[in-house]
């Protein structure tokens, strides 16, 4: 999962971006609105925190323009604590939830990791396929009880495919929501990553959809 952060507190940016890397998640940083405007219109994120207070482009407006242009990734607006008008505004321009500063971050990664799996249409924090059950809030995964031993790469992919359960996933849209912008893009490493996967599963969960990409899903939900 790909998340922008778009803040131009360089210290908070960093703190927000330094969880959310470690609670698995790859992450891009913006320090002004124009910046993030053009990252979230160009790059596939799942989701994106967006600061209201913003130099070159405020957040209401970011938000505004992201919608008019058909984006549709959930967005977590941060706003000041006593300005209950920004929070409207920023719902109204399409964001789908606020956190007021001063915050915890760790309100802040509990609400990207819900926004993500109603995104994804699962409402519970454990995503289930079969024997394996993918922890969101504590960024693990077992098979049949059994905690996984997973590299952040392998994990990354996984959660993906976990969250778009059911679904094809190509390898492009893989390689987008599992690497930074500025890692060296190679989608032919996907195929290796798949095959660890599926050896450290023990289960074949993890379909080959020829030319397309691959699809996970439980076994009695097979067609
Ligand atoms: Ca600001």
């Amino acid at each position: 999962m790909r998340i922008l952060v778009v803040e131009d507190d360089v210290n908070l940016n960093r703190q927000l971006s330094d969880a959310l890397k470690e609670s698995g998640y790859v992450v891009d940083q913006a320090f002004d609105g124009e910046e993030g405007h053009y990252l979230g219109d160009t790059e596939p994120y799942d989701a994106v925190i967006l600061d209201i207070g913003l130099p070159q482009m405020d957040g209401i407006t970011v938000v505004e323009k992201w919608r008019a242009s058909g984006k549709g990734m959930p967005v977590i607006m941060l706003t000041a604590r006593d300005r209950w008008s920004d929070k409207v505004a920023g719902i109204d321009a399409g964001a789908d939830d606020y956190v007021a500063k001063p915050f915890h971050v760790e309100e802040v990664l509990a609400r990207v990791r819900a926004l993500i799996r109603r995104a994804a249409g699962h409402s519970s924090s454990e995503i289930v396929c079969g024997p394996v059950r993918l922890d969101t809030k504590a960024s693990k995964a077992t098979v049949n009880g059994m905690q996984l031993k997973l590299t952040s790469h392998e994990f990354r992919l996984l959660s993906y495919l976990m969250h778009h359960m059911g679904e094809v996933v190509s390898r492009t849209e893989l390689v987008e929501h599992m690497y930074d912008q500025d890692f060296d893009r190679d989608s032919n490493t996907i195929e290796v990553f798949v095959g660890r996967l599926r050896k450290k599963l023990g289960v074949d969960l993890i379909e080959t959809v020829r030319g397309l990409g691959y699809r996970m899903q439980a076994p009695n939900d097979a067609r």
